[in-house]
Order: structure tokens, then sequence, then C-alpha cells
């Protein structure tokens, strides 16, 4: 997969998926943006991960539900690597709770950094790669957004307006080369679904034909080929990486 000398923005990257997404396309040579919003001590290990494999990473502090922080994080990028080629918005959260307990506060947070944060590093992105007339963006959605689940209410909603956001910019920005697409994961396994009791995770387990849970480096492979050249053709589109949850 041809990535090789590329920049690649990678938000929520200091640890799960995200870090992971970066040491896979840090190993196939791209160059490393890792933005991350929590204890810089975190961030580190994913930048010495990709420096050993040949390539520059430099960390990025900001929240993605703040534009001025996603502002500065592309500055940052253009300023360090002159070009950003590709965008992995990646940081999400959950804040599960059924419709009837779940406050506006719970619905607001999780929309504003899974959904909102997608738009404004998708616009800044693609403001850049407008000029460059090249680029690749790529979301992570998730199952849940095409199937709806029981106490995510507002992750489902984050993450199927992933899916509307990603086809809408897939023909805004397809005239001038640039490619976007959403990966929806299933039950991959991150501290993310570590919280979950045995018992949703029972029947997770039950719901999924491969019958294991997925890895972090399973969404990370796809992200890599989507990056890469090879899927010069492919936008619009959301591929699920789910042992087949969601058919
Ligand atoms: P995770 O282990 O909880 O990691 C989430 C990352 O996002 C962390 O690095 C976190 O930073 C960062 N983040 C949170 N809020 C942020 C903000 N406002 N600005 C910047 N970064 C922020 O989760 P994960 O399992 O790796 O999930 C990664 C993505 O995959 C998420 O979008 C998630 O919804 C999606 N996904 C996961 C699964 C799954 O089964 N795990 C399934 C489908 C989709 P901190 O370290 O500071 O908290």
């Amino acid at each position: 997969m041809s990535i090789k000398g590329k920049t690649a923005v990678i938000t929520g990257a200091s640890r799960g998926i995200g870090k992971v997404i970066a040491q896979t396309l840090a190993a196939l040579g791209a160059n490393i943006v890792a933005n991350y919003i929590g204890p810089p001590e975190e961030v580190k290990a994913t930048v010495e991960a990709c420096e050993a494999l040949g390539v520059k990473c430099v960390a990025v502090e900001g929240d993605v539900t703040k534009f001025e922080d996603c502002e500065k994080l592309f500055e940052r990028a253009k300023a360090e690597f002159e070009t950003v080629d590709i965008l992995v918005n990646n940081a999400g959260i959950t804040r599960d709770m059924l419709i009837a307990k779940m406050t506006p506060e719970d619905f607001d947070a999780v929309i504003n950094v899974n959904l909102k944060g997608t738009f404004n590093c998708t616009k800044l992105a693609g403001r850049i790669m407008q000029r460059q007339r090249a680029g690749r963006i790529i979301s992570i959605s998730s199952v849940i957004g095409l199937m709806g689940n029981i106490g995510q209410a507002n992750y489902a909603a984050s993450k199927a307006g992933i899916i509307g956001l990603t086809k809408t910019a897939a023909k805004e920005f397809g005239r001038r080369g640039i490619t976007v697409n959403a990966i929806a994961p299933g039950f991959i396994e991150t501290d993310m679904t570590a919280v979950l009791s045995d018992e949703v995770k029972a029947s997770m387990m039950s719901a999924i034909p491969l019958a294991k849970l997925g890895s972090p480096q399973d969404v990370a492979n796809t992200v890599a080929f989507l990056a890469s050249e090879e899927a010069a053709y492919i936008t619009g589109q959301v591929i699920c990486v789910d042992g087949g949850m969601a058919m």
C-alpha cells in the first residue's frame, strides 16, 4: 500500500485504535501528526513507536471540539511537513445511558467530540487538500451508527452523523481528487469496550458471525488501505470492520 512520504494527521492518537493507526501508517512510511488531548506522557509512546519506524512524528495537543485547536493542529502539520495528505478522524467518546436518563449535556458531549470534531477537522483538512488537489479523509464511525443500540442514543446519532458528513464531503471534494470514506468498526478490544459488563460482551459476541472480537490492528489495516494510492477510486463508502456483525 503506497503512502510513503505522505503526511497523516490522526486525532485521538494517544491510545487505543488511534495509536495503532499511527503506528501502521508510520510502518508504511507516512510522517505522523498525532493529536492528543490527555496527559502528554501518554502520547509519548505513540511518538516513540512511530519514530522507531524511521518516520517523523509530532504530537499536537488539542480538543477536536474546539475549532481554534483544530486550526492550530493543521497549521502545525503544514509548518512541519508542508502537506496534509491523510486525515483520520478517530477521536471519540461514549456516555452511555438510556434515553430516559440521558441528560442533554450527555447528548451534546458525545455529539461534540464524535461528530463536530469530525466536521472541524474535515473542514480544515478539506481546505488544504482542495488546494493540493489530492487527499484522503477517513472517519471512524461505528456499526452502532448503522444499527442503533440500547443505551447509546448519543453515540449512535454521532456515528450515523459521521456517515452523512462523509457522503456529503465525498460529493463536495471529489472533483479535487480527495476521497472521503468512513470505517464502521464492530466490537474492538480497547479501553472503550473494556468497561462493558460481561453480560453485554457476551450478547455482542453472539451477534458476531466470526465469533471473535476485533483488534485495533483490524481497523488500522483498513485505514491504511483507504489512505493508499491503491484505494484511489473508492469514495463516499462505509466499510464495516466488524466480523460480520452488522450484515
Ligand atoms: P479510546 O481507547 O477511548 O480512545 C479514544 C481517543 O480519543 C483517546 O486518545 C482520547 O484521548 C481521544 N479523545 C477523546 N476526546 C477527545 C477530544 N475532545 N479531542 C481529541 N481527542 C480526544 O477509544 P477507541 O476504542 O480507541 O476508539 C477510537 C475510535 O473508534 C472512536 O471514534 C470510537 O468511537 C471508534 N470505535 C471504537 C469501537 C470499539 O469497539 N473500541 C467500535 C466502533 C468505533 P484521551 O486519551 O485523552 O482520553
